[in-house]
């Protein structure tokens, strides 16, 4: 290990606590986590998988992160991460929850090659993560077959609204990680979410913090109320260029 695992696991438990979310952070939960952080900076000097690169930091702006929007996800659900890049935020959901079964979704093969064979070293049998654009996946089978589609840092809200929602069975939700201009977004997105069939739930801030930082951002909630009809997701260059 590159770092002090033992007061690694003292950091994360704290932070967790913290900000209410440790119920969710079992002993296993911890090595995971633990081990998840030495292959994640191991494998960042072959390829480029994150930007933090200090583990206290990498607890604060990843897991904690990702553990709050864990901490909202229905009991069973079927989930899509749109985007994982390097599987943030679906293997943190799946190291925190057993009843989850996540698909991780992203075009760079190689960042899709780093979740496998993570979740395989973490033993986690309920993620498994595919190359893929998200366009092309909701015009194949998987079209409206997720309780639950998330994206953190992908794109911009009416670009990200075509290429999660309809991936979302109705009934379903989406619920993307956003930033700072969230309510400018959702604002240009509002006709494109009616469009495809969704209806705006929810912005829900998340604040977290480690004791040092803070960290906060919201999370868009967008119900499935209706069926996406059939034009929806366009080819990307049309997505990108005509947004909804
Ligand atoms: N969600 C991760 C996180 O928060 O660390 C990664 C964010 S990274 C900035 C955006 C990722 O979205 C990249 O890995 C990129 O390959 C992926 N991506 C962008 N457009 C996509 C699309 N249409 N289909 C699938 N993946 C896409």
């Amino acid at each position: 290990m590159r770092f002090d695992e033992k007061e690694f696991g003292k950091r994360l438990r704290s932070v967790f606590d913290m900000n209410s979310l440790g119920a969710m952070l079992t002993d296993d939960a911890i090595e995971k986590f633990t081990e998840l952080t030495d292959i994640l900076l191991t494998e960042n000097e072959k390829y480029n998988l994150t930007a933090i690169k200090e583990p206290d930091k990498i607890i604060l702006n990843h897991y904690a992160d990702c553990a709050a929007l864990a901490a909202v996800l229905p009991r069973g659900a079927s989930i899509a991460d749109i985007g994982c890049g390097a599987g943030f935020p679906s293997l943190p959901i799946a190291i925190l929850r057993k009843d989850i079964d996540i698909l991780g979704v992203d075009s760079t093969a190689k960042r899709i090659a780093y979740v496998n064979m993570a979740a395989e070293r973490l033993s986690l049998a309920n993620i498994k993560a595919i190359t893929a654009r998200a366009e092309d996946l909701g015009r194949s089978e998987r079209r409206e077959s997720f309780d639950i589609v998330t994206a953190r840092a992908v794109a911009a809200m009416r670009v990200l609204c075509e290429l999660c929602l309809p991936l979302v069975k109705q009934g379903g939700q989406m619920i993307a990680m956003k930033g700072k201009n969230a309510e400018s977004e959702l604002a240009e997105a509002k006709s494109g979410i009616g469009i495809l069939g969704g209806k705006l739930r929810e912005v829900r801030e998340i604040s977290l913090t480690d004791g040092e930082e803070l960290l906060s951002h919201p999370l868009i909630i967008i119900d499935k109320q209706k069926k996406t009809p059939a034009a929806y997701p366009r080819p990307y260059a049309q997505i990108s260029k005509k947004p909804l």
